[in-house]
């Protein structure tokens, strides 16, 4: 909320700027224009946000295709829908490290941008295994991973909207409400599948569920990968595969399409199987994404950590 409140100092601003380039005038021509417009970084924060606004206000996703917000690099048309914005949301934490780049480039002061995780306690980067350094500077960036944090990061968006758009507060604040509900009814799920099952050993492709891990009280063995673009060190390897047998981890969960030949050979040489679990780093949000996404997470969760019952005699 710090940096929110801070860029509510330049709402005066806007106000003068929305009245000296001729934004009035683009709504005459086109109605639809009269709605707030939203840009959001990637798939959550497109999701929650148009959970919240459903067709009230325009909320276009940054990040599109196969393209995860790690490895993004902006182009000028990004920098061209973000200049026609009311309202930039990110998830913050570190995770968009490309924002100052695109604000310096809009180059428009008054650019709101919200940081849904302002108001979160961010969990440290545990050191890399096998490393020498103290793992990445800063907190952990995944804080949509956890349903229970994504709820603040809902209610901060909310915040942000009918501040920016007050004649729809109403409506905004309805979704908001209904769109809670359902997060905290995926929350118990999670809770009702997870509590039962022994060893939650969680052991991922890069360094995407620490606060998953610790809501629902899953092992973290480690990684394979700080970031999806950064291979392991051998030492790192090495390290890896000693924590994966300690633990007796029979479970490594893989993200579609990065560093599958890799995976194969941890799997091969530790005995443990290879699962899918997916970061909702890439896709496009519609209002259910989020929610959907994160089920089909909790089933492939179910399937690797539901043990063979033991024959009967
Ligand atoms: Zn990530």
């Amino acid at each position: 909320m710090r940096r929110f409140r801070l860029l509510l100092r330049w709402i005066p601003l806007i106000a003068l700027v929305s009245l000296g380039c001729g934004r009035e005038p683009a709504r005459v021509d086109n109605p639809g224009a009269a709605k707030l417009r939203v840009v959001t970084s990637f798939l959550p924060m497109q999701a929650h946000t148009r959970a919240i606004t459903g067709d009230l206000a325009i909320v276009e996703q940054l990040l599109s295709g196969d393209t995860g917000p790690h490895d993004f690099q902006l182009t000028p048309s990004d920098v061209r829908r973000v200049a026609d914005a009311d309202l930039l949301i990110v998830n913050g934490a570190g995770l968009e490290a490309w924002l100052d780049d695109l604000i310096a480039s809009v180059g428009r002061p008054g650019l709101q941008v919200v940081d849904a995780s302002a108001d979160l306690r961010l969990r440290k980067n545990p050191p890399a295994l096998g490393g020498t350094d103290a793992g990445e500077p800063g907190g952990n960036p995944h804080t949509w991973l956890d349903p229970v944090l994504c709820q603040q990061q809902v209610r901060t968006i909310l915040d942000a909207l009918r501040q920016a758009d007050p004649g729809n507060e109403a409506a905004y604040e309805a979704n908001s409400n209904a769109y809670l509900e359902r997060l905290r009814d995926l929350d118990a799920e999670f809770r009702a599948v997870l509590d039962p099952l022994p060893a939650k050993n969680l052991v991922t492709f890069h360094d995407a569920f620490p606060y998953l891990a610790a809501r629902y009280g899953l092992h973290y063995v480690g990684c394979v990968a700080e970031f999806p673009e950064k291979d392991p060190s051998p030492a790192q390897l090495a390290a890896l595969l000693d924590a994966i047998r300690d633990a007796n981890a029979h479970v490594l969960f893989a993200e579609s399409g990065y560093a599958p030949e890799l995976l194969k050979r941890i799997a091969d040489q530790t005995g443990a199987k290879v699962s899918e679990l997916d970061t909702l780093e890439i896709g496009q949000g519609d209002a259910s994404a989020y929610l959907d996404r994160m089920r089909a997470n909790l089933a492939a969760l179910q399937a690797a950590f539901a043990r063979p019952r033991p024959q009967g005699p």
